[in-house]
């Protein structure tokens, strides 16, 4: 079968910033057996980006080449043992409705991460985390094909290189990888992570005393919807820029110079992680708009489409806010999502 090819697309609706772009040609792969077919058109007109639900990504102009969206469907599960048990989707399924399947089944583990917006194949991409978790957590391995010469590997945890918001993928610039499925490794026990305090409190609002899994993702999607702009309402990729990780006596004199400036743990006991929100905030970003690019006006993290902002501009304001941290705190802040 041959793969589905669109010509001179809109990717509009297909970024969760709601930006204007168009792709010279889209690729809409549905079926693994159109993969040799798809890899020969992403070699025929480079250079390739792959798409997923595009919402981790901002288009400052129009993707040259080829886009590839991975609309790979399936899932299911593939053993169990003392209680472990494997499960395995393909990229294209959407993360949460994976996640509700994952609750259905009685499996504990990606319940803290209801409800973040995507496909399975990009969840390792960024190692995406919230309330305490990262997906690397209950990660098995993945199955990824070269789009340079077509090889197909098996990546486990320790080739994935994950880091916070990070991965081989998200930094490897040579080779280019279409990643096909993912396995993650749940347990039948639960194992709940409560150590994010909002969590708590929620559940406390909720008069629940014992969780389960499906409480604690009812409790995270309730805290989500409450406190994050829902792309279908303004257009927005979550938070744009990672947390700054820093060495840890750097991280103390800052915060000796700015009171106030939180440190979080930095993954090793000589680093620290500085909120990257409370430095924009400081410096007077919150609710600000450059026409209709801005910063959400409850999260400085967050920069919005109010309308027709061109990608171009919301990346024209987040150089901005990054000089002006960099100005007052000698801080490099990174975005999170790929700029195109
Ligand atoms: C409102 C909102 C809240 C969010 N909250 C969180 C959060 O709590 N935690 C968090 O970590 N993230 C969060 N995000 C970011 C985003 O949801 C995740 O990064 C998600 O995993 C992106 O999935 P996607 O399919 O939309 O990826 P896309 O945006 O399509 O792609 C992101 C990157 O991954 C690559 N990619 C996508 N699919 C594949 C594939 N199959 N093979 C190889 N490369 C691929 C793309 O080329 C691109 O570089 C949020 C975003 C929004 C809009």
């Amino acid at each position: 079968m041959a793969p589905i090819v669109r010509r001179s697309v809109s990717l509009k609706a297909l970024n969760s910033f709601g930006v204007e772009a168009r792709a010279e040609r889209l690729v809409e792969l549905r079926d693994a057996a159109d993969l040799p077919a798809s890899l020969a058109l992403l070699r025929e007109h480079p250079p390739a980006l792959v798409l997923g639900g595009g919402s981790n990504l901002l288009f400052s102009r129009d993707p040259p080449g080829t886009v590839l969206r991975v609309m790979l469907a399936g899932r299911r599960l593939l053993d169990e043992r003392a209680g472990e048990v494997l499960v395995e989707a393909a990229a294209g399924e959407n993360w949460h409705a994976f996640v509700g399947w994952t609750l259905e089944l009685g499996l504990n583990g990606l319940e803290n991460l209801s409800l973040i917006p995507g496909s399975v194949g990009a969840a390792p991409v960024q190692n995406v985390g919230a309330y305490g978790v990262e997906v690397c957590e209950c990660f098995d391995s993945l199955d990824a094909v070269s789009l340079s010469d077509g090889a197909v590997r098996r990546f486990d945890a320790a080739d994935c290189g994950f880091g916070y918001r990070d991965s081989v993928f998200k930094r490897e610039t040579g080779a280019q990888w279409l990643i096909t499925a993912v396995r993650f490794r749940l347990s039948r026990a639960p194992r709940l992570r409560l150590d994010y305090g909002e969590l708590r409190d929620e559940l406390r609002a909720r008069g629940v005393t014992s969780p389960g899994a499906r409480e604690v993702a009812d409790a995270v999607c309730a805290i989500r919807r409450r406190k994050l702009p829902d792309p279908a309402e303004i257009g927005n990729a979550g938070s744009f820029f990672k947390n700054p990780v820093v060495d840890r006596a750097r991280a103390e004199r800052l915060a000796e110079a700015h009171p106030g400036l939180p440190l979080y743990p930095g993954g090793s006991p000589a680093t620290a992680k500085l909120s990257a929100a409370w430095m924009i905030d400081r410096c007077g970003w919150k609710g600000h708009r450059d026409g209709d690019a801005g910063v959400h006006d409850r999260h400085a993290l967050v920069l919005v489409n109010h309308g027709h902002a061109s990608g171009a501009q919301i990346l024209a304001l987040a150089t901005r806010i990054r000089e002006s941290v960099r100005q007052r705190f000698g801080i490099e802040l990174e975005p999170e999502p790929s700029v195109v």
